[in-house]
């Protein structure tokens, strides 16, 4: 017997910038479980901007709650500075909601989401969209009981080809360099068998912005665990290849393989330089999959680790000036 596809829910998305042109809207058609609805653009996008015919746009989501009242769900594609009272907003109305990463500005600001979500009996689901790849998920199983001797993440990315003229994530709130760094931090708190505690950083700011455009961390296994050390090296400023690389010693037993590499942001395993999976990104159909189950199942998906983990390296770690940034 056939399970039958249910009914789509309508979807609103809120921000409607790069992520939400490039995945949110391609993934949302590809699966069929979400009918969009409306989006939501301060500067109010035309519909030759937003190619979605005619979709409704608002120019803010308390428009757009008001005008469609029996709205499913929204997807909050906001930066992160506006995100806790957006989420908290569109929970209070009755809506399940997903949000990108990074989930909160602040942990306080995510804390205060949960109870938001449980008060309101909604679904919220913060999407950590680079978990969702086959070779995350492998790597994860590989792992599990393992003994890690050593993690190397290097997560370099040329900023003005990612985030062109996005001053905001140069601004205080706006994460930097841990803007792509957190979705290396997120592959690491998903595959490893033990949590990892940052015990020295160095974060390096333009003299003319508020944020890191590069950083190196050091972590430690949790006293007692079976993972040794991790280092990671984020840089904003490569240019040429782009480099999202997760390297893992481990003692190879029961990982069948000592060198396990995680590469391409987490799509392709190599095994002690062997290929043993490489498939192509679909990281937003499986963000949109695991949100209409997390609807249907009446719960919800908040995992503050990648969070907590750039939190503890801004407590720990030394600030250093760099070089004026300009785009
Ligand atoms: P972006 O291109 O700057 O888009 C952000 C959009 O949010 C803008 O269009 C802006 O609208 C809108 N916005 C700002 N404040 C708003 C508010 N109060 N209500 C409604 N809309 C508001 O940024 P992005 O690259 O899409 O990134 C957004 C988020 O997605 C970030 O957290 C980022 O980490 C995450 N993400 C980005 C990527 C990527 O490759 N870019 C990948 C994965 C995840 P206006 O234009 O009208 O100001």
């Amino acid at each position: 017997m056939t399970r039958s596809t249910p009914a789509p829910l309508t979807v609103g998305i809120v921000g409607f910038g790069k992520i939400a042109r490039d995945q949110h809207v391609p993934a949302i058609a590809a699966t069929g479980l979400f009918r969009l609805a409306a989006v939501v653009s301060p500067h109010g996008a035309t519909p030759e901007e937003t190619g979605l015919g005619d979709v409704p746009v608002f120019r803010s989501q308390r428009e757009m709650l008001a005008a469609l009242p029996g709205l499913d769900s929204v997807a909050i594609c906001t930066p992160p500075a506006v995100r806790h009272a957006l989420t908290v907003e569109a929970l209070r109305a009755g809506k399940h909601v997903l949000i990108e990463k990074p989930p909160a500005a602040t942990l306080t600001e995510l804390r205060l989401l949960l109870d938001a979500a449980e008060g309101a009996k909604r679904t919220l689901f913060a999407a950590w969209h680079s978990r969702f790849n086959a070779a995350v998920e492998e790597t994860r199983r590989r792992l599990t009981g393992a003994t890690v001797r050593h993690v190397a993440i290097t997560w370099k990315e040329d900023v003005r080809r990612w985030h062109p003229g996005q001053d905001w994530i140069f601004a205080a709130g706006g994460f930097g360099v841990f803007d792509p760094g957190i979705n290396a931090l997120s592959i690491l708190t998903e595959i490893l068998p033990a949590p990892v505690v940052v015990r020295d950083a160095e974060l390096r700011v333009p003299a003319n912005r508020d944020t890191p455009i590069a950083a190196t961390l050091r972590m430690e296994g949790a006293a007692g665990s079976t993972v040794g050390t991790v280092t990671a090296d984020f840089d904003f400023l490569q240019e040429g290849e782009q480099t999202w690389t997760i390297a893992i010693e481990t003692d190879g037993v029961g990982t069948d393989g000592g060198r396990l590499d995680l590469t391409h942001g987490g799509t392709r395993l190599s095994v002690d330089g062997v290929p043993v999976l490489a498939e192509p990104d679909a990281e937003y159909q499986g963000i949109y999959r695991r949100f209409r189950h997390l609807i249907a199942d009446a719960a919800g998906d908040v995992d503050a680790r990648p969070l907590q983990l750039v939190a503890d390296a801004c407590l720990v770690g030394r600030w250093r000036t760099t070089d004026a940034f300009h785009w």
